[in-house]
């Protein structure tokens, strides 16, 4: 009777160890599914983050190289009206010639200069407007200069006033904005000394109205006065470099007066050499 009491409680003990046994066995499994499952979300995050990043990367990587290549395109690419020629930038290629020039219709000019042709037709529309304005227009004493012909200006220059005094005024070939297409010197109805170039237009009634509205007709009076340490030359009041109407009213409304502050570029007092 007695062994069969302990035989049964040794059954039940056994069961009871089965069952626990069972139960431990069920509840590690299952918290081990969780702990997998936990480390799968885990590593899913870890990839979502990682692909994130990488997107991220990459996009701003493309954005830059779009922006930088808008950038070039803008300031570097010669046909651009925003492109910037300075005394460390010169024109590239240094021999380029403008696929296209026109005569500005209808403009009185003291030879052949020409322009390229929205730069021709936005200063013959100002020509006409200024007339009708004040009753007198203005002279195209310069226009498109070729690589030789600044060559052989700035070497006159140089022989005649020194390297110092000449370069103050002409800049070396390859580095004038004239060479573009996109810069005209002008003078009164009756230039008189053939163009010689001074101020004394600035101060009539036309050359106030010039200088008060060309950013209408896109252009900006490139060198002014006392920005010699950013643009490299001393005041021209007879030097417009047209822009685009965009940009001259931009850079006319934010009192932006040089190109090198416009895109943030280094200043360019002197030559690299
Ligand atoms: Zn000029």
């Amino acid at each position: 009777m007695k062994r069969k009491l302990f035989a049964t409680r040794l059954a039940l003990a056994v069961g009871l160890l089965l069952i626990f046994a069972l139960f431990t066995f069920l509840l590690v499994s299952r918290s081990n599914q969780i702990a997998a499952a936990k480390r799968a979300q885990e590593m899913q995050i870890a990839r979502e983050q990682q692909t994130a990043v990488v997107d991220d990367f990459h996009h701003r990587l493309l954005e830059s190289a779009f922006a930088l290549q808008a950038r070039r395109n803008l300031i570097d690419n010669p046909v651009s009206p925003g492109v910037v020629v300075n005394k460390l930038r010169p024109v590239n290629p240094i021999d380029y010639v403008p696929a296209k020039l026109a005569k500005p219709e209808g403009v009185p000019h003291s030879g052949e200069q020409m322009l390229v042709p929205v730069a021709a037709s936005a200063a013959s529309q100002m020509y006409q407007d200024v007339r009708k304005a004040t009753g007198a227009g203005f002279t195209i004493c310069s226009g498109y200069r070729s690589y030789s012909l600044q060559k052989r200006l700035y070497d006159r220059e140089v022989a005649e006033f020194g390297l110092a005094q000449g370069e103050a005024y002409v800049a070396r070939p390859g580095h004038s904005e004239h060479q573009l297409g996109y810069a005209m010197d002008i003078m009164g109805d009756q230039p008189e000394n053939n163009c010689a170039l001074g101020s004394a237009y600035a101060a009539t009634p036309a050359g106030k109205w010039v200088r008060e509205n060309a950013y209408k007709y896109g252009f900006i009076l490139r060198y002014q006065e006392n920005l010699q340490h950013i643009v490299g030359f001393a005041a021209e009041e007879w030097h417009w470099r047209y822009v685009g109407v965009d940009r001259a009213k931009w850079m006319h409304d934010k009192g932006i007066k040089t190109l090198e502050e416009l895109f943030e570029l280094p200043y360019a007092p002197d030559y690299a050499d």
